[in-house]
């Protein structure tokens, strides 16, 4: 079996396609030695391996020796160099890549086949005694840190030891002697840990590859899989490509650098990205010295940058997508390490979609599905309140590495920073001089992230873009002392868990909890990528509003519709619960109707607002629903005080309560099980919705399409009784009032036994509202608000796969949703079928909807554009 791919010298073995079998990197590293791209050779050891590492005992495939044997003979041929010779010795990188790509989550050793005898080898044919030892030191140091697991501060003490006995501060102050000197140190350090250095090649080869294979199941690599949705075993593993190393520090006139065709913060079509004269790749993504803008690369070798933007320009088109790209010159002559479709901001996301369509690179279809349905929400998400950052104090400003407004208290550590998200639900800005793979859970818990050294593609910028996290890198004005527990900025202090606000859009830092606001409307690139939406999604979307300002947002965000208003919603206004309480607590059909009529007009109010903002469009309202404890008075104080309004005795009231005491509330006397009991309560809602709809029609001429809503049937005569008071009511008030009023009575599906019979229930109901939430509680039987103290688990052991009241279950309630549909237009063929639960703004509930052939789905304003855009997607 073939477990080694070799790529060199304008011929490859693997491609861009292979992927899955030679990770991102090695696949790409082919395709870029395919397309005529420089690139030095090498060869990749296959995923394959990984997973027969991890299935056998960590050993490997019998083939596998000699395939590396033939192939390190190739690439001895392809370099004129030899591996292990002490003549002119072939120096390797050994890095780590799977088929997605985790950047920074496993390992990598560069220099490797050094020993005491290649370093003179290379020294001959370098001439060049200090690099080579250089060179000596930093593979012991990375193959002792990574292979071995000896302290990085072990070797670091030895280092800053010998400089401080030549009296000098630099690494650069140090000459070939003095890093020889290093090389003797480092030995004494890997003697100490119970190591030996091994001097042979072959020995320091497998050892790394080891190592490689090792890094893919360590905790960071896991948590990172698991933070984004990479479900162990959907990979085989990380491949490991051996490649010969090219050094970007052999001078003035060699270098490194990473690049993106395009600005990842913006999306602007611009070239970015950093270089660093006579350096090593790792010295630019540690955030160790600051970079120049790869404008500085124009100055110093303008041929070698246009070759470099020949190449941009090439993997653009190749690939169709932005390109992240890393590159060494080793004097004067350029390399390309490797590239990657990049990772971007939600708002870069957006705009490259868009631009990319413009060019004519890919199709509208292909820009859709370029950008995630849940990045949207973060667009429409907070920046500072313009007035109160104008006066607020500016403490520093830094490099804007991923945008968006954050405010939190000021953490150090990020497993406290995990900690208090958690547990104490808190609000957190990590703040740290760098970040490192390991602190991906704390920048995960975090609101925002901001490191005082660090370049916009140091590991923190790029962690935090990928998450869609606010984020400002590089603020040297800031100095973290961690022991004293403060930061320094100007000789002022601030407190660790004290207040700070940042603004990742441009790389402010201030003092203090700044107030946010969330963006009003949709402009440039996604108001065009929705529109194109649009035009290719076959499902509706409305929004679940109770208040015409939610509606108004929601419409501006292109909602056609009320799918749910919520009456009881209204009713949590504090003036408005007592009068709702004493309906409840009411004893007699009059006590009733007072508070009714009291609420009458106040309901009314609200929808005329209601109807106004979605002009045009259907509103659908649920008559009351609520169990009633959510509106039982539960103090003595508040029983007292109502007691009294009601002209009631304390003693008596209590009584009431108590009386109205309910076991299983969410089963109980609620829905519309509250209008059959009390046909007040519907004749009082139908008055308000009918009598707001004629005012809004006959004051302003407008258009109003009011959709009666029955929540919780269960039987089809729940539904004909109610239908029956709602119809009586609303006709009589359309006929005194002489308007032409078309409104429609139908049902919630929400309980298993309307989704059986949903034939019968279609003769009455005009349309349906699929209540998920509801239908997922009585289907499962899992109470929505006890369930979470054990789904946590459920789905850690495997038993459910992800929380159902979050992503629709299809195999259960979506088969409840189907035949509901399905027998519900069997009896009425156009019958309009919605979703109005939760699961209306989720994109895989919302793709199962357009499968199911639903007509709309419904979801809180702020999902409206992930909702449109997810349907597209759904509909490509
Ligand atoms: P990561 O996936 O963490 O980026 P890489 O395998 O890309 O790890 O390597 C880390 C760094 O080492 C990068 O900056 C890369 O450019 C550099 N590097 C890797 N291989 C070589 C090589 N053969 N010659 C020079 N630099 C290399
Ligand atoms: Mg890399
Ligand atoms: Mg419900």
């Amino acid at each position: 079996k073939k477990y080694v791919y070799f790529f060199g010298k304008g011929r490859a073995e693997g491609d861009a396609s292979m992927k899955q079998l030679l990770g991102g990197k090695g696949a790409n590293l082919a395709e870029m030695v395919r397309l005529g791209v420089p690139v030095p050779p090498g060869f990749t050891i296959s995923t394959e391996v990984c997973k027969y590492y991890y299935d056998h005992g960590k050993t490997y495939p019998e083939e596998l020796k000699d395939q590396v044997l033939k192939a390190m003979k190739e690439l001895e041929e392809a370099t004129g160099k030899v591996f292990g010779s002490p003549e002119n010795p072939l120096l390797v990188s050994v890095r780590s890549g799977a088929a997605v790509s985790m950047p920074g989550m496993m390992d990598t050793i560069l220099n490797l086949g050094l020993n005491d005898e290649t370093v003179e080898g290379m020294i001959k044919s370098t001439n060049n005694p200090r690099f080579c030892y250089d060179a000596y030191r930093r593979f012991m140091q990375m193959f002792g840190d990574v292979v071995l697991n000896i302290k990085h501060e072990y070797f670091e003490e030895e280092l800053n030891k010998v400089k401080t006995e030549k009296g000098v501060k630099l690494d650069t102050d140090l000459d070939a002697d003095d890093l020889k000197k290093v090389v003797e140190r480092y030995k004494e350090v890997y003697k100490k840990a119970g190591h030996k250095f091994p001097q042979d090649p072959w020995d320091q080869l497998w050892k790394a590859i080891d190592a490689v294979f090792g890094s893919w199941m360590n905790e960071r690599a896991i948590k990172y899989r698991e933070l984004n949705g990479i479900k162990e075993g959907s990979l085989l593993g990380t491949a490991v490509n051996v490649v010969a190393m090219v050094f970007g520090n052999m001078g003035e006139d060699s270098g490194t650098g990473v690049a993106f065709t395009r600005d990842p913060n913006t999306g602007e079509k611009k070239y970015y990205g950093e270089y660093l004269p006579n350096a090593q790749g790792e010295d630019v993504v540690a955030g160790i010295r600051t970079p120049y803008p790869l404008t500085k690369l124009e100055e110093m070798m303008p041929d070698v940058y246009k070759q470099l933007l020949d190449i941009f320009e090439k993997l653009e088109k190749h690939y169709r997508d932005m390109q992240d790209i890393e590159f060494t010159i080793e004097r004067g002559k350029l390399y390309l390490l490797q590239t990657r479709t990049g990772k971007r901001t939600p708002f870069a996301a957006v705009r490259i979609a868009v631009d990319m369509a413009e060019e004519g690179l890919i199709t509208k279809e292909e820009a859709i599905m370029r950008v995630s349905p849940d990045h949207i929400e973060t667009l429409l998400h907070p920046y500072f309140e313009p007035e109160t950052k104008k006066n607020a104090s500016l403490l520093a400003k830094g490099i804007a590495a991923s945008p968006g407004a954050a405010t939190g208290i000021i953490v150090f550590d990020p497993a406290e920073a995990e900690r208090m998200v958690k547990e104490e639900n808190k609000q957190v800005i990590l703040v740290r001089p760098e970040t490192s793979p390991e602190d991906i859970a704390g920048m995960a818990a975090a609101e925002g992230i901001l490191t005082s050294t660090g370049g916009k593609t140091s590991h923190a910028a790029v962690v935090a873009r990928g998450m869609g996290k606010p984020c400002i890198v590089g603020c040297e004005a800031i100095e973290v002392d961690e022991k004293a527990g403060v930061i320094r900025i100007d000789g002022k202090e601030i407190k660790e868990f004290s207040w700070l606000s940042i603004d990742g859009t441009t790389g402010e830092v201030f003092d203090g909890k700044l107030a946010t606001v969330k963006p009003q409307g949709l402009e440039g690139p996604l108001a065009k990528i929705l529109q194109w939406a649009d035009e290719i999604r076959k499902l509706g979307v409305r929004t679940n509003a109770d208040t015409p300002r939610d509606a108004t947002v929601a419409r501006n965000f292109g909602a056609e519709g009320i799918g749910l208003c919520r009456t009881e919603h209204m009713f949590f206004e504090e003036e408005r619960i007592p009068v709702v309480r004493q309906m409840i607590v009411a004893k007699t059909k009059e006590q009733r109707e007072i508070a009714l009529e009291k609420l009458l007009p106040m309901q009314q109010e609200d929808f005329v607002g209601l109807f106004k903002a979605m002009e045009g469009y259907p509103v659908t309202i649920r008559l009351l629903d609520p169990p009633l404890h959510e509106f039982l008075p539960k103090e003595d104080e508040d029983i007292k005080a109502l007691a009294e309004e009601m002209g009631l005795s304390y003693e008596e009231l209590k009584a009431t309560v108590e009386e109205l005491h309910e076991f299983n509330p969410m089963m109980g006397h609620r829905g519309c099980r509250l209008s059959i009991t009390y046909p007040e309560i519907a004749v009082m809602q139908t008055k308000a919705i009918i009598g707001a709809a004629i005012q809004v029609l006959k004051e302003e001429g407008k258009t109003v399409i009011p959709e009666i809503m029955i929540p919780l049937v269960g039987h089809i005569n729940e539904l004909k009784y109610l239908k029956k008071i709602i119809t009586e009511t609303a006709d009589k008030m359309i006929e005194e009032a002489g308007v032409d009023l078309q409104y429609k009575v139908g049902t919630m599906i929400e309980i298993p036994r309307a989704a059986l019979t949903a034939d019968e229930i279609a003769t009455e109901a005009e349309f349906f509202s699929f209540g998920t939430n509801d239908l997922t509680q009585m289907t499962f039987g899992f109470s929505r608000d006890d369930y979470g103290k054990f789904v946590k688990e459920y789905i850690e052991k495997g038993i459910l796969e992800v929380d159902p009241f979050q992503k629709l279950d299809r195999t259960g309630v979506g088969q409840l949703v189907k035949m509901g549909t399905e027998k519900g237009r069997s009896t009425r063929p156009n019958l309009k079928v919605g979703i109005c639960g939760e699961h209306g703004g989720e994109p895989s509930s919302i793709e199962f909807c357009h499968i199911t052939g639903l007509d709309y789905v419904s979801c809180s304003p702020y999902r409206v554009p992930v909702a449109r855009l997810a349907a597209a997607q759904a509909a490509i």
